[in-house]
């Protein structure tokens, strides 16, 4: 049974084996369960040698034969028993219909069915034979479909290519009429790419010039089919891509079938850009260079054929060497006619002669075989063509012959002058052969120089009367050619340099210019050279003695009619001397600048000192008030103490010393400010004398070191013969002892180096100007460290009262202040030269005062030696004052006597005898002042001794500080010392 039931299998056959061995299982059952109908479809065709497939059931099962196994390829054996659907997904819809048709009983037949199938991995085009029948089932209604497939693919292909062959050739044809005849590159070119373009389906077809750096192209024309756009213009080959560079540049033709799938994103952009999809480009290699392209260019899709590539690179070459062909001939075509045209333009006369052998020997003639139109002009013979030179000008032939004869035996190109006899012309002519010499021709061309000969003639005339005429000159002169080289100099030149005859030419006058000034005039004489300018230089020279002196050369050229240099002319003209003045008047110009711009500063200068005088000025008023009202506070002070001590004299003792101590330390203070403030203010008592500055200085030094401490070095540096100077000897220690300080206070903590310095200035106007001052000797006394500096902004403040950039405590800002107001006050001046991180030096200038110094009174105030009984006038208002100072004095064993206000002070004057003294409070009530007093006083007794006892507000009574010989000042409130030492100095005379 089961024999019998698979015999329909048992035939030899692969198709047979598979199907017998296969699991049917899952689709038609078991081989021995299939319908009868089934089995003999399948035992038909099993044994059948033409391709033949079976499709079962409603999905179309495939059973097939050993040869459809062949067509199916690379899908068999997995196509069998499969469903046709499946098994063949590509055409799938023509299945459908074959199915839906087959099972309804109809039947299909196709020739030559062109389906696309993937047999082997690709989809191909494949073309085939098909007939479908409806197969009968064993019920006799329609249960599948069996086809006939008969491939036909080889034979379709062959009949294509033959196809076409046809068209490429008979393409190939209509090109070469279209562009044979053509004359013109460019039409060779639209014919080549209008009908490629065509032939091959493409929407444009191209050709364009690559630039010399094989990267831009240029797309001269183009053939755009309908509906396409043309491409001409100008590209870059990078643009399209790495791999159109590297396949264009190797000379491969560059072939996409898709840029899109082929190609980077950026790259098939520019492809897009101008609508291609597919491509190929066809390099022209010449020389090893990429110098054309031809492009033909498709907007869809396309699998290029081998048989399409060969075809545009075979017309691509055709065209090339038609356009080569066009271009070659264009381009003798031109130089032709432009060889002609130059022919007759040129000035010059030009033939072309052939010689022959005459009568006379071999090549002992010629004929004019061509000669243009300036031949007659230039020679002065019309009409030469076509006769011979014996002919023309028989008795000088020979002379000519013998220029052109060896010419044309030798090759040898002439150039030269000769008189055409027969016209008197003459003539530069320069001659050469023709190739090949064996055609016997020279070509002359020639110009009649007649008239620059004679031009020349006159020139020389000329020259020998320069010669003449410079001769005689006393400037040097000279020659040079065009080439600018030197030729002649007159005996001048010779005699100022000493040179030999001949050595200054050429080059060699260079030899007596000065070196440093050669580079300059060789430049300048080089660009005259070119360009016919007058050159004009100056250099110095050297004469005979080796002495440089100044020249101004200047040159101008001879031109000949035709605007060309012939010769220079130049001179050497002596300006040593001018020079020499004209540098002189520039430094005096200099120097004049030099002075208006100090001039400028000094007025500058002036005008902040003047700002500067103004401020302290006004600065000095404000504190002239101050200080009043501190006096005033002294007052009530003093007043209290008064009566502290009144208190004292009742008994009422306990706790009264704290208030004592208290008022009298204050008062002390109070008197101090005040004391500096009427310095500031410049109206404070001076005592002025005359003084040894470096003596007074030697007395401080003990105690300015102690002051400033082990950290700060000292040094003095007093000036020998120091001058003298008028001032209060004691403000100046004071003043030098603030400035020392100040200088401790900038080195501070490190310390660092202390110098004082004295000098004797003599100040000119400017200096002095600059100083604030009137011209004239002064005495310097400078304070110098080595500490912090000042800024300018201190420097500009530190002589305010109360300025201080030290802490609170520390600095009272009155140094500098007062000494301003006391140097100012003794007609001096103070300056800061400071530079910050540098340091500061602080100078006093003082007025010289003619005359000896006097000694100076010692530091510490001494015990006082009694009074001999010398008699002595007090008048003060002040009981409290007035008694002090009585008693003071007869303590020191004076004999005193008293008064309350001037007139009773008068009164005493004529009544006593002897008065050695006079000691006057200036503020007096009573309608008299102590000035007052005191000249009315010496009206009586001429030379009486005045001493004024003074606050503030009196002192412009006494004369501000400048008194009479005589008189002194002691300022209120006094030290007891300070009054018993005036005393005792004034009475013994000092
Ligand atoms: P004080 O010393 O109480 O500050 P001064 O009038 O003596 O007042 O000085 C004013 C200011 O000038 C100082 O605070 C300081 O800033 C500056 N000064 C004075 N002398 C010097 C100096 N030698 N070096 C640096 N700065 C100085
Ligand atoms: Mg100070």
């Amino acid at each position: 049974m089961t024999d019998n039931a698979l015999a329909f299998l048992h035939v030899d056959s692969e198709a047979a084996r598979l199907i017998a061995g296969a699991d049917w299982s899952a689709s038609l059952g078991p081989v021995e369960t299939w319908p009868v109908s089934l089995k003999s479809a399948v035992g038909l065709l099993i044994r059948s040698p033409v391709p033949i497939v079976l499709l079962w059931g409603e999905d179309g099962v495939m059973l097939y034969n050993d040869a459809y196994s062949v067509f199916a390829g690379g899908r068999h054996p997995e196509l069998l028993g499969s469903k046709v659907r499946e098994g063949w997904p590509e055409v799938a819809d023509f299945n459908d219909n074959v199915m839906r048709v087959g099972l309804a009983g109809g039947t299909l037949a196709y020739e030559d069915q062109e389906l696309a199938l993937n047999r082997s991995g690709r989809l191909e085009p494949a073309w085939m034979n098909l007939d479908y029948s409806p197969v009968l089932g064993d019920d006799g209604t329609p249960q599948g479909v069996i086809a006939i497939v008969v491939e036909t693919t080889a034979r379709v292909l062959a009949e294509r290519s033959m196809a076409q062959g046809e068209a490429r050739l008979r393409f190939l044809d209509g090109l070469n009429r279209a562009t044979l005849a053509s004359r013109d590159a460019d039409d060779i070119l639209a014919a080549t790419t209008e009908l490629t373009a065509k032939h091959m389906g493409a929407s444009v077809c191209a050709y364009a010039d690559m630039d010399p750096d094989q990267n831009g192209f240029t797309i001269r024309g183009d053939w755009a089919a309908p509906g396409s756009t043309s491409i001409v213009g100008r590209y870059s080959l990078a643009d399209f891509g790495a791999l159109a560079v590297t396949e264009l540049g190797a000379g491969r033709p560059l072939i996409v079938n898709d840029v899109l799938a082929d190609l980077p994103a950026a790259e098939a952009a520019t492809f897009q850009a101008i609508g291609v999809r597919a491509t190929i480009c066809m390099p022209l290699i010449k020389d090893g260079r990429l110098t054309a392209l031809m492009a033909v260019h498709r907007n869809d899709v396309h699998v290029w054929t081998d048989a399409e590539l060969a075809l545009i690179r075979e017309v691509t070459e055709r065209s090339w060497s038609n356009i080569e062909r066009v271009r070659a001939d264009s381009a003798l075509n031109d130089s032709e006619s432009r060889y002609r045209a130059l022919f007759e333009a040129i000035d010059e006369g030009f033939c072309i002669i052939e010689f022959f052998d005459g009568p006379h020997g071999p090549l002992s003639d010629y004929v004019h075989v061509e000669a243009n139109a300036a031949y007659t002009e230039e020679a002065g013979i019309a009409n030469v063509v076509g006769k011979t030179l014996r002919n023309i000008v028989g008795a000088e032939a020979d002379a000519w012959i013998a220029r052109y004869r060896p010419v044309l035996m030798t090759g040898q190109s002439i150039r030269f002058e000769q008189e055409l006899e027969a016209t008197g012309r003459w003539l530069e002519l320069a001659a050469f052969r023709i190739e090949p010499a064996s055609r016997k021709q020279v070509a002359v061309i020639f110009k009649d120089l007649t008239e620059r000969r004679v031009a020349e003639n006159a020139l020389r005339e000329s020259e020998a009367q320069f010669r003449t005429l410079a001769r005689a000159l006393p400037n040097q002169v000279w020659t040079a050619g065009a080439d600018g080289l030197l030729d002649w100099f007159n005996e001048e030149t010779y005699v100022y340099s000493g040179a030999e005859a001949g050595a200054l030419d050429g080059e060699d006058w260079t030899s007596i210019v000065h070196p440093d000034d050669l580079p300059i005039a060789a430049v300048r004489w080089a660009r005259s050279i070119e360009t016919a300018e007058t050159y004009q230089t100056e250099f110095r020279l050297r004469r005979a003695d080796g002495v440089w002196r100044w020249h101004l050369t200047r040159a101008v050229p001879l031109q000949d009619e035709f605007g060309q240099v012939v010769r220079w002319v130049g001179t050497n003209t002596d300006i040593d001397d001018q020079r020499a003045i004209a540098e002189a008047l520039g430094d005096v110009n200099a120097v004049l600048e030099q002075r208006v711009s100090e001039r400028t500063e000094e007025l500058v200068r002036t005008q902040d000192a003047l700002r500067q005088a103004q401020k302290m000025e006004a600065v000095g008023q404000l504190t002239g008030g101050i200080a009043h009202d501190f006096n005033n506070l002294l007052a009530g002070i003093s007043g209290s103490l008064e009566l502290i001590e009144k208190r004292l004299g009742e008994g009422r003792t306990a706790g009264l010393e704290r208030y004592i101590d208290g008022a009298q330390g204050a008062a002390r203070r109070a008197a101090a400010l005040t004391q500096r403030l009427l310095a500031f203010s410049r109206r404070q008592t001076l005592d002025p004398r005359p003084t040894d500055v470096n003596r007074l200085i030697a007395g401080m030094e003990d105690l300015i070191r102690r002051s400033v401490g082990p950290v700060v070095e000292m040094e003095v540096v007093g000036a020998g013969g120091l001058w003298a100077t008028r001032v209060d000897p004691s403000q100046l220690e004071n003043a030098l002892l603030n400035l020392c300080i100040n200088a401790r206070d900038a080195m501070a903590p490190e310390g660092g180096r202390l110098t004082i310095e004295t000098a004797n200035k003599w100040l000119d106007e400017r200096e002095a100007r600059s100083r604030d001052l009137p011209p004239g000797q002064y005495v310097s006394l400078c304070v110098t460290d080595t500490g912090s500096g000042m800024p300018p902004e201190v420097i500009e403040r530190a002589f305010d009262p109360f300025f201080t950039t030290k802490p609170l405590g520390q600095g009272t800002g009155l140094g500098l202040s007062m000494i301003y107001g006391f140097v100012r006050q003794s007609g001096g001046q103070v300056r800061i030269y400071s530079e910050v991180g540098l340091g500061t030096t602080m100078c006093l200038y003082l007025p010289r005062f003619h005359g000896e110094a006097e000694e100076a009174t010692d530091d510490v105030l001494p015990v006082v030696p009694p009074g001999h009984g010398e008699t002595v006038l007090v008048i003060d208002d002040e009981d409290i004052v007035r008694g002090l100072i009585v008693e003071l004095l007869t303590d020191q064993g004076y004999r005193v006597v008293e008064a309350a206000d001037g007139v009773s002070g008068l009164r005493m004057l004529e009544s006593i005898g002897r008065i050695d003294l006079l000691v006057t409070d200036v503020g007096l009530p009573g309608g008299m002042n102590g000035r007052q007093v005191a000249d009315a006083a010496r009206t009586m007794r001429p030379g009486l001794k005045v001493l004024f006892v003074t606050g503030y507000a009196e002192n412009a009574a006494v004369g501000n500080g400048h008194l009479e010989p005589g008189m002194q000042v002691i300022t209120k409130p006094f030290q007891t010392a300070a009054i018993v030492n005036k005393v005792r100095d004034m009475i013994d005379g000092r």
